[in-house]
């Protein structure tokens, strides 16, 4: 066996994009397999920006930009901070990656060192431990209940901080529970944040996905949380781009610039073509985003519905945003499959696979193995197809 670098070797593969290789791989294969595993919009990228890719294709805009992405879309999320967010960020205070991913990434990789620790509330997105762990930081895990729709408390923040805290990373609208912090939530997370020094990450990714208004702003309720903290946000979900690769982040100037060196060394700027169809998104009418999000609000209702009709699935709180549902499944888990109790998220997601031929995604890895995740970023009609298919399923548990 080949010796790798210690962190390396730790790291796990990503428990979402498993789910949906597996899916794609048993489809390949021929197996009729319905995805409730996908992490992405199922719409295509809207004309007007796959048209700015190609105008910049053919006027010859294949060549390295600044490592921290085109001034033009710099200025454009900028832009963009002040019209969605009503936040106000230089150029120099934003860097532009290889997706969501990379920015927040790179941005944990330049902040943090050994022994420092970073807060995830969980349930959290798959990625958030791997990139503290991969920082050489210590992600502490601070369980939110379903009680409080899964966010985090003022009183559970307090006790989580230590004297090594060195950060906190906050995801509104959740993956993987379509939990949206409110105004008075975010009032009272300030209240304790702004007593502190740690960096306040908020990734926003899912920001225009929500289906009760949108979602207030961290650092507009408390704009001295800027000076400490980072926005982690891509055009992956808004604007259906998650192939095209390109995010950012936004924060001081001096964290950016780290970012920028870091970029420099080990990846260089993102695509080119892709940031000037991410410039197009920004900067272009708004239109498609709330037809997508209209077309998510009508699934999303389905979803609660036809989950809320499972046996043995519990749904009390209704996901505000995201195309995620995070049911509850510790009723099945005592339950029997092959003569092996269930156990957990991730073995009633086998089970569901195997026996429904639907892909779903264990609560496992987002720290909560007493769940599933089901995206909703699929047809109305393969929703219908996959419940009916899992409700059948269910009756063959001992
Ligand atoms: N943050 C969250 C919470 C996500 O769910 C994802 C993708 O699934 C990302 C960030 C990163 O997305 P991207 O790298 O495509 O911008």
């Amino acid at each position: 066996m080949i010796k790798l670098n210690r962190r390396i070797a730790a790291l796990k593969p990503s428990a979402t994009m498993a789910a949906e290789a597996r899916a794609t791989e048993l489809k390949a294969a021929g197996v009729d397999v319905i995805s409730l595993a996908a992490g992405e919009p199922d719409f295509d990228t809207p004309e007007r920006i796959k048209q700015a890719a190609r105008t910049a294709m053919a006027e010859g805009l294949t060549k390295y930009t600044p490592v921290g992405g085109l001034m033009k879309l710099r200025q454009a999320i900028a832009a963009k901070l002040k019209r969605d967010n009503g936040l106000d960020y230089e150029p120099a205070e934003i860097v532009v990656s290889a997706g969501g991913k990379q920015a927040s990434a790179n941005l944990i990789a330049c902040l943090f060192d050994e022994g420092d620790e970073v807060i995830i509330p969980t349930p959290a997105w798959v990625s958030f431990v791997a990139m503290v762990q991969l920082a050489g930081a210590t992600p502490v895990l601070v369980p939110c209940a379903e009680e409080h729709n899964f966010l985090l408390t003022p009183s559970d923040l307090r006790k989580a901080i230590t004297p090594r805290t060195r950060g906190i990373i906050l995801n509104s609208p959740s993956n993987p529970t379509g939990a949206v912090y409110g105004a008075e939530e975010l009032k009272a997370l300030a209240q304790v944040l702004r007593e502190t020094e740690i960096w306040v990450m908020v990734d926003d990714v899912y920001e225009h996905i929500v289906y009760d208004g949108l979602a207030p702003h961290l650092f507009k309720i408390d704009p001295s949380l800027k000076t400490h903290g980072i926005i982690f946000n891509s055009v992956s979900k808004t604007y259906a781009m998650t192939g095209w690769r390109v995010g950012f982040a936004a924060g001081p100037r001096e964290a950016i610039a780290a970012v920028v060196r870091l970029q420099g060394q080990n990846s260089g700027n993102a695509n080119s073509i892709a940031q000037a169809a991410a410039t197009e998104a920004y900067a272009g009418p708004q239109d498609e985003v709330a037809e997508m999000v209209a077309e998510f609000h009508a699934r999303r209702d389905l979803v609660v519905e036809r989950v809320r009709k499972l046996p043995g699935f519990s749904l009390p709180n209704v996901p505000r945003g995201a195309f995620y549902a995070f049911p509850n499944v510790s009723a099945l888990l005592g339950r029997k499959w092959k003569g092996q109790p269930i156990g957990d998220g991730n073995r009633l997601s086998e089970f569901i696979l195997e026996e429904a031929r639907v892909s779903v995604v264990g609560g496992n890895d987002f720290g909560a193995p007493n769940y599933v995740r089901l995206s909703y970023a699929t047809s109305r009609q393969n929703l219908v197809n996959a419940f009916d298919r899992i409700g059948a399923a269910l009756a063959k548990l001992e």
